[in-house]
């Protein structure tokens, strides 16, 4: 196989994530290309030192212009806070390199639709790491969906439910910077991508917004006090171009939930449900069951939907988070190599934060607003 070099910035939760996709997805799927960990940067050189010497990156630095500027390397991958993704990918696509950016793109609507405007310009690969939508059952939803097995669809009621920010004394991070938005662009991103995955486009949003933590510890145990002015609950109600209208939810502060990520769709034949905390299972419900047998159906994940079989040879044994980001990461890949892309691309990503920017603008005016239709990013 020959090499693809990758350059990752960014070493938390996300950067070592991408380390491991980018490390196993050549053993799983065909690819042409065999990525090689080139570099790791992080400006906290402990987390940099440690990601390279787990992960046998080839080079390290604290400073992360020098990963954009290696010529050996084709493919940057973005894991740092939102407010540095945009700097971060221009300056990447300005080099040349695809681009692979953790969600949400970036911290506001005009920014995304520069960063857009960038790749579309120069021509690289764009990857945004919504993760949840490789799920191989959410493809089947799709098709279900598409197939027009649940009928005219009249309803969905999306959730990203979690906690990690429900203890008051849980201190300030970046995730609060007023620069964007909170909870809705942070775990809402991810439902607002699942709706539109499945459904389609978003025409119209009403959203209402909570702060419910209003000043939290600059840092953990601190009696110094930092004022939150982002959202920790988002309550949107929105219309689908298709007609029908749904409801989605995000909070980081839902006490006992750590990964509800969910949805039911109903539609006049049947439905379907799903929660990501079982995220091997789709619940199917089909209407035109006898009355005396109707139910909702349990499918259960294994190697009839692809990609799972080349994890696993045997149903019910589970896919996991990381294997999710795999399959982002071959599909990244795959589109680099010229096959089809699967996306999501930059472009996906400014139409999710086209809806963002509506509710938020929403939630200020207190009224139904339309979400921008522009498809130039010029
Ligand atoms: P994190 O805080 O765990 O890690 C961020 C890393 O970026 C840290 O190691 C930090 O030192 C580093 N960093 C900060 N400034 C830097 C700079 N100037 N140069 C180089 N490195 C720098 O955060 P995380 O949870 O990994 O989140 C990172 C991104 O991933 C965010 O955009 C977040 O929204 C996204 N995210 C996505 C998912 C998902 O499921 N796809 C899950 C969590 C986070």
């Amino acid at each position: 196989m020959a090499e693809i070099g990758v350059g990752i910035i960014g070493t938390g939760f996300m950067g070592k994530a991408h380390a491991l996709a980018y490390r196993t997805a050549a053993s799983l799927f065909p690819l042409r290309d065999r990525p090689v960990l080139e570099i790791v940067a992080d400006n906290d050189r402990a987390g940099a030192e440690r990601l390279s010497q787990s992960f046998g990156f080839r080079r390290m630095t604290e400073d992360w212009h020098e990963v954009v500027s290696d010529p050996a390397v084709r493919i940057v991958s973005i894991a740092t806070p939102n407010a540095l993704h945009r700097e971060m990918a221009l300056a990447a696509i300005a080099a040349g390199k695809h681009v692979h950016c953790e969600k949400p793109l970036a911290q506001t609507e005009p920014e995304a639709r520069e960063m857009v405007h960038a790749a579309e310009t120069s021509g690289v690969c764009t990857q945004v790491g919504y993760n949840y939508l490789k799920n191989p059952l959410l493809a089947l939803a799709r098709e279900m969906i598409g197939r027009g097995e649940l009928g005219e669809i009249t309803g969905f009621r999306g959730i990203h439910a979690e906690d990690y920010m429900a203890d008051p004394a849980a201190p300030f991070t970046w995730r609060l910077d007023a620069g964007g938005a909170g909870v809705l662009g942070d775990l809402g991103s991810h439902i607002i991508g699942l709706a539109r995955f499945l459904l389609g486009p978003i025409l119209a949003v009403i959203a209402d917004l909570d702060t419910v933590v209003k000043e939290r510890p600059v840092a953990r145990g601190s009696g110094e006090r930092r004022p939150v002015t982002v959202d920790d609950i988002a309550r949107l109600t929105v219309r689908f171009a298709r007609g029908a209208g749904g409801t989605i939810e995000a909070s980081w502060v839902t006490t006992g939930r750590t990964m509800q990520l969910g949805f039911e769709i109903s539609g006049t034949k049947g439905a379907l449900a799903f929660t990501q905390e079982r995220m091997n299972e789709l619940l199917f419900y089909s209407a035109a069951e006898l009355r005396s047998r109707r139910g909702f159906v349990r499918i259960e994940a294994g190697p009839e939907h692809p990609p799972y079989g080349l994890f696993c040879p045997a149903p019910g044994h589970q896919l996991g988070f990381n294997d999710l980001k795999t399959i982002e990461v071959a599909d990244f890949l795959q589109a680099i190599e010229g096959r089809p892309a699967k996306g999501p691309d930059f472009r996906e990503g400014w139409e999710i934060q086209k809806v963002v920017e509506t509710a938020l603008r929403s939630a200020r005016a207190r009224t139904w607003l339309p979400v921008p239709r522009n498809s130039n990013a010029n």
